[in-house]
Parts: structure tokens; sequence; C-alpha cells
């Protein structure tokens, strides 16, 4: 009998085989965006593609794909895809499933007459999008709402994952999402810490878990924070089942031992976080001593000098602080002399503040707020601090708890203290990111503007999003009915949210007409969404319910491939193309991959008939509303392709000679083959060889672009901020609050402690089979695996101890009452030994409704039915657990 390794080899030779043509795309089946390879034949004359594989010039996922990578064959050839245009049958309601099938030009001619049945002015639109659309799309969506005048986007990952968490770790580095823009770098690292994911290295992210495996190999130490036994925690040398929503403790008490037992990088914390700034106390506040320009960027700093003994001045923007500002060099005490005083003022560094700080946050008292024993916090804190080097991952999904930007700042912080940055065995940055951080760099110096979307890290959003925040920005003189919700929320008294970036904060207020904005109602009439199913992916489904259906919705446009819960609520479904049978607009970075490289999509089976692209609809949208001059002008000045490339290719694209996604690739090919000094003949040549090309290696970046150590970061002082800034900025604008304390601080979850026996935490994460209900729940592949493990992915999670309290055995139903909502669900029981007794978990990923959806209708269930609508007031980010529940039999 042959091996199992000969049989693999043999299967491969299969595939393989000649008659196969492999065409290189990108994975669409989750945000980590793996190379892929398609494996098309000609069966009966047609092409199909038969197999789906990772490809091996891949820097990112390295030949390799997860389960739902490679059953994402199946959404091409599923029976229930979308493959008409649909209008809803007159008289039927939004949420039944009936439609009329309609051709493109009727579907486009309905969708005007209904905007201007009701009246619909831009900024009464607003765009829906999930991870597809940022992924792929921003390019076009940005330009398309700024050239139509729509101030509103919602964007699915933001509350979730992008602002929820990341900004919490971008507030120490600069960057911005932390999917696209950090790879953990676990194969070096001796020591890894993961705390609140699971998603990253065992359920959604191959290039991830590519690393974490040949860091199991090399043997580093995996210590993981969850409340249940994860994929990850199983994996781990030492699970710590923490008690819900106290990570940031477990953190702080790390900081407490760190800082106290030298036990950090102090060339790393003098030269490039701002740990040796000179501040003072003022009104209970630690403020830098520093000067800032007109428009609030800091122009100075002050540290003292530990061989002259002076004060002297830094650069307001720096990688370093071994320079002042005269250009001479210096090394910055890390701590001052006991009543040192400044222009008669005692002043301290940054770090002697955190000392002061940090100084209650001990081991004991972390043992009160995690339930972990004081003595494994206190060995974790050595062994983490004393092994090189160490890596706690950044993390993934956000949606958690109101502290969940300050618990993943301090993760940022714990990372800063190891140096861990641009290193092996840290977070190294993207190629992309690189190149962006690079050119911003340049351009700076040059006293040049950068283009929108090649901003690097926090810049983006900053600018982006300020846009849709400035009333100024808009011809109508709206900003978002968010930005809008929150200057109506502070109006009266109440906290609003600073940063509703691409939030749903203020939607369903909008179009219940209760929005309030310079005396009128801000009302919100139409939707357009793409690739967005909010019906199961926001926060509780009974709102959205409500937003789609209420009597003051003019109009539903969904753009999909299945008819997802969400598109059963639409007035018009406009049939989009999949990822294997389209090309793509762009050349895109290859995510967040260490090596600058490109990569695009190439289409390897011919499209159904009647579906369209995502960018082509927005083009015929662009025409419809007469905005297509203004839609060519904003793609070029966000994206700094030329005007005059975009008109020449989109004019043949508006004769019928192409369409308008050949266009914008036409000049996206030209546009980087003239950068990388090619044809876009070549260019073109070498991506349908090999997938992705690599401009140039991690090795060769690090030369000469290593983050921080050679390149500032997008901070505002261009240093690691332990001490943050933009939040100082925060508690200018709106005065103090704990959520933007700009120091170390804990900010304990808001649940009940004084439980009744049938009440517990609540947690709940993904699985690695089906990790988004948009794209790959309605799989017969991967339901069949989901189904093989039905108990545990799809079951209610509960401790063996309460369980026979309250007389539950596993697979029994039991029904889970939200405490704070009321809200209630039913589930089966799961009763393992593999979680906290005090703590309930089940899994996000399941519960579809809408009954075409042959495979995963009805099964299991679906998250969003139990969790109320929650958000914290930064970035409005979901508290998708803040709270307790009751389960009963
Ligand atoms: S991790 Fe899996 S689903 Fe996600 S992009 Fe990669 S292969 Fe696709």
């Amino acid at each position: 009998m042959s091996s199992l390794k000969e049989r693999k080899v043999a299967a491969r030779q299969t595939t393989s085989s000649r008659d196969v043509e492999w065409v290189p795309s990108i994975c669409n089946f989750c945000s980590t965006v793996c190379n892929v390879r398609v494996g098309v034949k000609t069966i009966d004359g047609k092409k199909t593609a038969v197999k789906i594989e990772g490809n091996p010039n891949s820097p990112l996922n390295r030949g390799k794909t997860c389960a739902r990578g490679q059953a994402g064959l199946r959404q091409t050839y599923d029976a229930q895809r979308l493959t008409i245009p649909l209008i809803r049958v007159s008289g039927s309601k939004r949420g039944e499933w009936n439609f009329r099938p309609a051709s493109w030009e009727e579907a486009y001619g309905y969708v005007m007459s209904k905007l201007e049945e009701h009246q619909v002015r831009p900024w009464e639109m607003s765009m829906v999008g999930g991870w597809t659309s940022c992924v792929f799309y921003m390019p076009l969506a940005l330009s398309f709402v700024f050239s139509t005048g729509i101030p509103n986007i919602v964007a699915s990952p933001m509350q979730q994952c992008v602002a929820a968490g990341h900004f919490g770790n971008d507030l120490v580095t600069g960057n911005f999402n932390f999917h696209d823009e950090v790879l953990a770098d676990f194969e070096n690292a001796k020591y890894i810490l993961l705390s609140m994911t699971n998603s990253g290295v065992a359920a959604a992210s191959t290039s991830r878990l590519v690393r974490f495996a040949e860091a199991k190999k090399r043997g580093a130490k995996v210590v993981v924070l969850d409340p249940r036994l994860s994929e990850t925690a199983a994996k781990a040398d030492e699970w710590l089942p923490i008690k819900p929503g106290t990570d940031g403790a477990f953190f702080l008490a790390l900081i407490h031992i760190m800082l106290r037992k030298d036990l950090y990088d102090e060339e790393f914390l003098i030269k490039h976080t701002n740990m040796p700034f000179l501040a003072l106390e003022n009104q209970g506040m630690v403020v830098p001593l520093m000067e800032s320009d007109e428009q609030g960027f800091p122009t100075s700093f002050r540290v003292l000098d530990r061989i002259s003994g002076e004060v002297r001045q830094l650069p307001g923007y720096s990688n370093t602080n071994a320079v002042d500002k005269e250009g001479k060099n210096l090394v910055p005490a890390l701590e001052v002399p006991p009543g040192f005083t400044l222009d008669g003022h005692k002043v301290k560094t940054i770090f002697q503040y955190m000392l002061e700080q940090t100084a209650k946050f001990t081991p004991a008292w972390a043992e009160q707020e995690t339930g972990l024993p004081a003595a494994t916090i206190e060995r974790i804190a050595l062994e983490f601090g004393q092994t090189r080097p160490a890596l706690v991952d950044p993390g993934w999904h956000g949606a958690r708890y109101e502290n969940i930007l300050n618990t993943r700042r301090l993760q940022a912080v714990l990372q800063a203290l190891v140096g861990g940055f641009d290193t092996p065995g840290g977070w190294l940055m993207s190629g992309e990111y690189h190149e962006k951080l690079l050119a911003f760099l340049k351009a700076k110096q040059e006293g040049k503007e950068v283009p929108v979307l090649s901003l690097p890290g926090l810049q983006f959003p900053l600018t982006a999003a300020g846009k849709f925040f400035n009333p100024a920005e808009w011809s109508h003189g709206h900003p978002s009915f968010a930005m809008a919700k929150s200057m109506a929320d502070k109006a009266e008294g109440k906290p609003g949210v600073i940063f509703p970036a691409f939030s749903d904060y203020g939607l369903e207020e909008a179009v219940e007409g209760k929005l309030m904005f310079n005396g009128e109602p801000y009302r919100i009439k139409a939707l357009l969404m793409n690739a967005a199913n909010p019906v199961r992916h926001f926060y509780p489904d009974t709102r959205w319910k409500n937003i789609l259906t209420h009597p003051n919705m003019g109009l539903v446009v969904a753009i999909d491939i299945v008819p997802s819960d969400t598109a059963a609520y639409a007035d018009v479904i406009l049939p989009n193309q999949n990822y294997i049978e389209r090309d793509e607009p762009f050349l895109y970075g290859a995510g967040p991959a260490t090596d600058l490289a490109l990569t695009t999509r190439f289409s390897a089976v011919e499209p159904q008939p009647q579906t369209k692209g995502t960018a082509d609809i927005l083009f015929e949208f662009a025409i419809g509303f007469g905005a297509l001059d203004k839609f060519m002008e904003t793609i070029s000045a966000f994206s700094g392709y030329d005007l005059a490339e975009i008109k020449e290719e989109v004019g043949k694209a508006t004769n019928g000679e192409q369409t308008f996604t050949q266009a914008i690739r036409s000049v996206s090919f030209k546009h980087h083959a003239r950068n990388l000094g090619l044809t876009p003949d070549q260019l073109e040549k070498t991506l349908r060889e090999k997938g992705v090309l690599v401009v140039e290696a991690k090795e060769k970046l690090m030369e000469h672009a290593a983050i921080c150590r050679q390149l500032p970061v997008p901070t505002p002082s261009g240093r690691i901020e332990i001490y943050s800034l933009l939040l100082a900025g925060f508690v200018r604008q709106e005065g103090y609050r704990i959520n933007w304390d700009p120091g170390l601080v804990y900010m304990p979850p808001a649940l009940n402690q004084e439980k009744k026996p049938d009440e517990f935490f609540f947690t709940y994460g993904k699985t690695p089979t089906v990790s988004y209900a948009s794209t790959n729940s309605n799989n017969p592949i991967l339901m069949a695996l989901s189904k093989a493990k039905e108990d545990e992915f799809m079951g209610l999670w509960i401790h063996p101890q309460r369980a026979s309290l309250l007389n539950i055995m596993t697979g029994d139903t039991v029904t889970v009452e939200n405490c704070l909502s009321g809200q209630k669900v039913q589930i089966n029981a799961f009763v393992t030994e593999m979680i906290r007794p005090d703590t309930v978990f089940m899994s996000s990923s399941f519960g579809t409704e809408n009954p075409l959806l042959k495979y995963s209708s009805g099964v299991g269930t679906a998250l969003n039915r139990l969790v109320p609508y929650q958000v914290e007031p930064i970035v409005s980010a979901f508290k998708t657990q803040e709270f307790t529940v009751r389960v009963t039999k």
C-alpha cells in the first residue's frame, strides 16, 4: 500500500495533468486574501474550474490554503447563485423572496425611478459594504461617493474589526488596518502570547497559520489567553482561561513587572518611543512638554540628555530621539533625578509617569480581575520579558467590550517594551505599507500632496474619514449621518462617538426621521449595498430588519452573488460575478506579505452571462447620476492614476469597446508598469505566469526602510507612542474620559460579577470551516465538515459543573437569554470542560435564514439575534460581549 505522501503526490500529478490550465487568482473566502491558482479544464467544450489551490509563488500564504479556500470552487457552481437582475414584485414585502427577473436596463431604470419618486438627495443615500468592498473596491467606492455627493458609507469591517480593536494598536504604532499591514513573525519568535483571538491562526488566516506552524516546529513557547480551549489554545503550551474581558488587567500586570524589573529593550524605548519625553502633571493629567504648529502637529519635544545633563529639544516628527533639533547627537534619559524642575515646574519623563501609573497593577491585583493566579501572571511576565524575540499577537476581530481599544493598545505597548517592530520575531509591516510610508515621507520632504489612497497607516483614515465628518467637504453641507448623530448627541449632553468612521451609528434614527441636523431631519431613504449582509453581521438583526423594512426607506439595492439573508430585503438585486470569473480592475499589494509584491486576479472561467462586476455596476450608476466625469477625476485624484489615461480607456468603455473593469485595469497596469520600468504587457505576462510579482524582497526592504529604526511611523510624533498624543487630543477636545486616557489605565468590563447559577459570561468566535456567513456559509463541503463537528461548531459550550446543576446534557436544546436586553435564542448544548465554568461560548457564523441558501438555511444559531446594539464612544465599535446571559433548558 502506498504511503500517504505517495498518494498525495499521485493526486497532485493527476490534477496537475497537462489538460489542466492554472490561472492565478486571489481567494475571496476571507479577508486574508491568499494568492491561489484555479485549475481549469475544458469539459464539454466549456472551461470549468476543477480545483483551487495555494499559489506556490505567494510570499503571503506560501502555496497553502485553508478548507474554505479550496471549497471556494463550489460558489461558482452554486445552484442558488443569483444569475439575473431581480426586481421585487409589486405589493410584496421586503424580507419575502418575491422577485421577478429583469434586464439590467430595466433594473437600472427602476432604481433611478425610485430615487426620483422618493426625491432622494445625495446625502439621503448610504452605501453599505462588506469586507470584499473594502479590500477590493475601496478606490472605486470612495471615488463614487465623492463624485456623487453621497457622504455615507457603512463598512462592516470597521465596527467589527478594523476600527474596533485595531485602532487600539494603531494609537501606539500609527498603523491603520492590521489585517493588511502587519504580519506577526511567529516563525522567528521564541515566545508567543495570544489574547482575544482564535481566528488569526486557527480559523481565518492561512498566512498566519503557516507561520504559526513553523513556530511550533521550532519550539516557540505559546501562551493563549482565552476563556475556552479554542483551536489555538489547544496548540498552546499554556492555556490560561482568563475571565472574559479582563485581558487588559493581565497586560497591565505584565507591564508593571517588566518596567520594574528592567525587562524592556532600553535602547528601543530611549530612541524610538516617547518614553524619555519630559512631561508635567496638569489637573491630574500627564502633559508632555511640546510645541505645536497652527494645525496642532508637534514641532518639538524636550528630553534630558544623559551625556551633557542638558534639557534638549527634539524634532516634532522623527523616528529617533538620538538627534536633537539642531542635528546634535544625544542620549535621552529615561528617568530624571528626583525633584527635577524646568522653568519652575516639576517635570518627569513619560517613563516615570508610566511607572507611577502602573504601580497599582500588581500580579495580585490582576489575579482579582482575571481569575488567573498571581504567580502565573508573574511567571509569564518574567518569561515574556526575558525571552527574545517575544511576540504578542496583534489580534484580529475586535468587537467585544468597551475596553477593547484600551486592551489592544496595552498589548501594543507590551510589544513596544520588547522593541519588536520590523525585527525578526516581531510585528512585521507589509511591503506595501513600507512603500506607502517611503513615498509619504518623500512627498512630505518635498512639500507635495499624496493621493488619499496612498497615505500610509493612520494618515489614511484621519484624512479619508475626516472628509466624511466635515460638512464643508460636501457641496450640500451635510457630513455623514454618523457624524450628524454624534453632533446631535453632544448637543444633548450625551458623549456621542468621536470618530464614527464608516459606521452605522445613527442609521436607524436617520431612517426613522428622528435624526436632526441644522434644524432639519437628516433622513436616509436609500441604501446601495455591495457584498454586505448586515441582517446577519450587524447587531441586532432586528435593528437592520427595521432599517430595511421601514416605510421611510424608499429603495434598497443589493449587489450580491448568492441570495443572502439581506438580499431578501432588497427591492432590486444585481447579480455579481464571483472571484474566479472576473479580472480585477486593479493590481493590489499582496496583503500583509512582508515582501513588496503586486498581484491581481485573472478570469479563470466565463462569468455567468447576466452577471456583472461591481466596478461595472458603479460605472453605470455614475453615468446614471450624471457624475462620470467627476468619477474619473476622483479616481485619478485618490489613486494617483493618470487622468488622461483614465479618460481614454473609460471612453472606450462608454463606446462599448470594453468594460469599465477592463478600462481601469488597463490604466492600473500602465501605472504600475511605468513605476517598475516594464511595459504593461511584460507586467501582465509575469502576473499571468506567476500570480505574484515580488518587487522588493523583505530583506532588501529592511536594509533601508525598517520601521522606527530607519523610518518614522504615522503617529503624530513619528515615534512609537506609549503615551498617545491622539488620545491626549481627544481629552483636549472632549474633556477627560477614561476611554481616551493617553496613559496606562484599566477599564474593567461592565459585567455582572454576582451571577445566579444559571447566569454566565458570554463569548463567541469563528470556526475553521465557516467563518463568514456572507461568503462561505452556503457551501456543501464546508457545511459537511461543520456538521461532522456539529456539537462543537454549532453548540453552546457549557462546563459540566454548571451543566449538571442545570440538568443540561450535550444535544439538549437550551434557551439563552440576554440579561441586558432580553433577546433570546435557542441552541443545542455542548457540555465540555474546555471552557470556564462561569462562561458560555457559541460560534458566530451560522443561523442563516433565507431558505434559498439550501445548505446553510436554518443550520445553527445566529449570533446577532442575541446581541443588542451597544457601541463604545471612540469609533462606535460593537460591544458584543458586554452582557451576561441566562441559560435554561
Ligand atoms: S485563509 Fe482560507 S479563506 Fe482566507 S483567503 Fe486564505 S485560503 Fe481563502
